[in-house]
């Protein structure tokens, strides 16, 4: 069979493992609560199923429009801002040509980078997890058609501040994408963070992902959205996959904002949850980078697989990247106890000198 070198390179996706009965799945970032009850009903009621959903999701992006004060051609509608990511790396860039990632970041960049027939330029991180926006913008050359800055990064939980943004912004060439993908962005406390929406208009290349996966709890019906300028929509538009946006998933994201204060007030028990984990943790000896999503990172580096071990018999299902680190998700607040226990545990085992412990 032909098919594609690249591509069979490239792994398949493979989700995290299913956690046991007793075990807590803190692996994938999602929300812990389940919809409110509005949500529901609104998915219910949506229910023509013979139907084919609003292509263009008018009446959601009408209510983003409004919330946002934009207009609603500046809105694009994905099923997910993964499938977002997808059609304006595809729009953009194809072969022979790059686009520039911090490493390491969100897991879907290269494959996605590798689909559109492009090459990844990764710039590692800072030590304490954070984009090196100064070295993403010194890597871009004239191959570079996109630049993805992820903030809070997933999976170091670290931001990149307004001021940061805006000087990495006037070093990159008004020519290349910048896409701001800011999964995460209702968990953040830092006042110094940048808000991509606060930035409308401001760039002509700019564009800002934002998903109902993570704050919403909607990650199983598939809903994210993009804003930037019309004519790089457009484009996105062009390479999508038609009405894929289906219409429970639509009316569930409507329901959703139409309850925006109880929602954000769970997120904000998340973010109060995160802080005192992380301060736990940091007592426990961990050095922890300032999370900023619904997450925490342990850099356990080559110790990563050990600990993963660790944190799977105390019934605690993490992300652990081989070589790299452990990224555990904010689950719900009876998943607390047996965390701290299996992370006590980890830091204890951890060789003297190891970079993820405090020092003294
Ligand atoms: C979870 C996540 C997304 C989006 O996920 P969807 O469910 O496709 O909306 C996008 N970017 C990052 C960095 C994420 O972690």
């Amino acid at each position: 069979m032909k098919l594609r070198p690249e591509i069979l390179a490239t792994p398949p996706y493979r989700q995290g493992k299913p956690a046991g009965d007793d075990a807590f799945k803190l692996s994938s970032n999602e929300n812990p609560y389940p919809p409110l009850p509005g949500v529901i009903e609104a998915v219910v009621a949506a229910g023509a199923f013979n139907r084919y959903p609003d292509a263009s999701a008018s009446a959601l992006r009408q209510v983003l429009a409004e919330k946002h004060d934009v207009t609603p051609d500046e809105l694009h509608i994905g099923s997910g801002s993964v499938a977002l990511l997808s059609q304006f790396i595809t729009a953009a860039a194809g072969p022979g040509d790059s686009v520039v990632y911090a490493w390491r970041s969100f897991e879907a960049y290269p494959g996605l980078v590798t689909v559109a027939g492009a090459e990844s330029v990764q710039v590692p991180n800072r030590a304490d997890g954070s984009h090196n926006l100064d070295a993403m913008a010194a890597a871009i050359d004239e191959r570079t058609r996109v630049v993805i800055v992820c903030t809070p990064n997933n999976p170091t939980s670290t931001i990149v501040t307004a001021a940061d943004f805006s000087d990495f912004m006037a070093k990159v060439p008004s020519d290349v994408l910048v896409l701001l993908d800011e999964a995460y962005a209702e968990f953040v406390t830092h006042p110094d963070a940048v808000n991509g929406l606060t930035l409308t208009g401001r760039y002509s290349n700019l564009v800002v992902l934002r998903t109902f996966s993570k704050a919403y709890g909607l990650a199983g019906l598939r809903v994210g959205w993009a804003l930037g300028p019309i004519a790089i929509l457009d484009a996105a538009r062009a390479t999508a996959i038609p009405l894929s946006v289906t219409q429970p998933a639509q009316s569930a994201a409507i329901a959703s904002l139409a309850v925006e204060t109880e929602l954000l007030e769970r997120v904000s028990r998340l973010a109060a949850l995160r802080d005192s984990i992380r301060s736990s943790m940091i007592e426990q000896g961990w050095t922890i980078p300032d999370a900023q999503g619904n997450f925490v990172w342990l850099a356990t580096g080559e110790e990563t697989l050990e600990a993963n071990e660790t944190f799977l018999r105390h019934g605690i299902v993490a992300r652990a990247f081989a070589g790299s680190g452990i990224r555990i998700s904010i689950g719900e607040d009876e998943s607390v106890e047996k965390l701290l226990r299996a992370s006590a545990d980890v830091v204890a085992s951890l060789p003297a000198g190891h970079s993820a412990r405090r020092l003294g």
